[in-house]
């Protein structure tokens, strides 16, 4: 792909983890699938190679690095690694990001620390009975005295298992019982009592990142662990949404990055592959395909790094994150079947990546707000309309 508009620096950085990718990354991405095992060792790369943590800021020690460098860094592991491509997203983006934006010092601090030592933390909103309508979670957190008692199921969540920071998000409750909003909250698995990963989803691909139920259970935790207050029942946490546009861009980014290195494939399989005594390239059909293959990829691409440059001093534009989010998830779908389909019977095997990145892209119109969901978000921004989806009206946060 041309990376147009890149800065000396970032076209630096885009070689060096093609170079990673194509080299270490690819070569434990099977393996990783296969054996569903964290890649501990591939964050241990990440860490060496200062790819963790480059977005937090350098006086929390980290780069400052932008959106954008994250992205370019994000796409060329994904397009070896879908797996690790995710902890990039994570280390990076998310959770990380909003405790970075409105943690106090010594939030800022802690998550810093643990982030830059591999730590991915986990971000913990869907509920069994509220996930595209996050709005309607039960977690409860109940003021009592000088501390929170948090109790509610969280599914669904990234890195359960294996990330100790989580930022877990419940409504809040005060001493007389009245509701107070959606709260922010910092718990660190192990270290804090009633935090409980009670089940790992036996998910279709990404099969190297534990996706996990979590249970917390009378979990006790002080007023300085919140990390993002309540600000009242009608306001949804647009807090969290507002940090949560840079996760969409970094998911957005992970499709991407492996539609290009399924159509890579593709492309240099057309060549050597020899079918009536021509390379298969050479048939109409299949150069037309690869031609539109390239086209979904430029647009989504541009959509992609256009979304992250409008985040720089703070967080992407929520339209134009959508938009890429929407955009890239669908059409790095149809580019990877595509790609698919170009090895024949080999494509079905799993001694070649095909089928795995089959696996581990359809997952992006789902995770990080639906395709459908980010579609309300598009038409809510284009109309300058609040287009609740409740029935009585009300315009409560929607997540992913
Ligand atoms: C691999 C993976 C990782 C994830 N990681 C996390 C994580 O780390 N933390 C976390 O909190 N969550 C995570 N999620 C959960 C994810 O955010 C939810 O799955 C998502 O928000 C959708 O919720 P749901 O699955 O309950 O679907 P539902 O909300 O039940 O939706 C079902 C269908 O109805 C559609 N729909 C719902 N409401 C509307 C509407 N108003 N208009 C049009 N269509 C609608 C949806 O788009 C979907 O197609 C993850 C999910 C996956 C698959």
């Amino acid at each position: 792909m041309n990376a147009s508009g890149l800065s000396a620096d970032q076209l630096k950085l885009q070689a060096r983890v093609r170079e990673l990718a194509a080299g270490p990354v690819a070569r434990r991405a099977a393996e990783v699938d296969r054996t569903e095992q964290y890649p501990w060792d591939n964050v241990e790369l990440l860490k060496d190679e200062k790819l963790l943590g480059m977005t937090i800021p350098t006086q929390y020690g980290g780069q400052s690095k932008s959106w954008l460098d994250a992205v370019l860094t994000i796409e060329a592991l994904s397009a070896a690694c879908s797996v690790t491509g995710r902890i990039a997203v994570e280390t990076n983006m998310g959770a990380i990001s909003a405790v970075m934006a409105y943690g106090s010092e010594e939030q800022k601090k802690m998550a810093a620390d643990m982030v830059l030592a591999g730590d991915k933390p986990a971000i913990c909103i869907t509920e069994p009975e509220a996930g595209s309508d996050a709005g309607g979670m039960t977690t409860r957190a109940d003021k009592k005295g000088n501390r929170y008692v948090i109790n509610g199921r969280k599914h669904w969540i990234t890195g359960g298992g294996v990330s100790r920071l989580h930022l877990i998000f419940a409504k809040v409750y005060d001493e007389q019982g009245n509701e107070e909003g959606i709260g922010g909250f910092l718990a660190i698995r192990d270290e804090t009592k009633g935090l409980k990963i009670t089940k790992r989803e036996p998910t279709m691909g990404l099969r190297g990142i534990p996706e996990a139920v979590i249970d917390f259970e009378d979990m006790d935790v002080p007023p300085s662990s919140l990390v993002i207050p309540p600000r009242g029942l009608k306001k949804g946490f647009a807090d969290l949404m507002n940090a949560y546009n840079s996760q969409r861009v970094g998911a957005a980014t992970v499709a991407l990055g492996i539609a290009e290195g399924a159509y890579q494939l593709a492309l240099d399989w057309s060549e050597k592959r020899h079918q009536f005594g021509r390379p298969i390239n050479e048939f109409q059909g299949l150069q037309w395909k690869l031609a539109d293959m390239s086209i979904k990829l430029v647009a989504a691409q541009a959509l992609v790094y256009n979304a992250a440059r409008s985040g720089e001093g703070g967080f992407p534009d929520m339209l134009l994150a959508a938009q890429a989010k929407v955009f890239t998830s669908e059409s790095a779908i149809q580019v990877v079947n595509d790609a698919l389909q170009f090895f024949g019977a080999r494509g079905y095997s799993r001694e070649l990546p095909l089928e795995r990145m089959a696996r581990d892209v359809r997952m992006f119109t789902i995770g990080g707000g639906t395709a459908e969901v980010l579609r309300n978000v598009v038409a809510g921004a284009l109309l300058q309309k609040k287009l609740p989806q409740t029935r009585d009206g009300w315009s409560k946060g929607g997540a992913g």
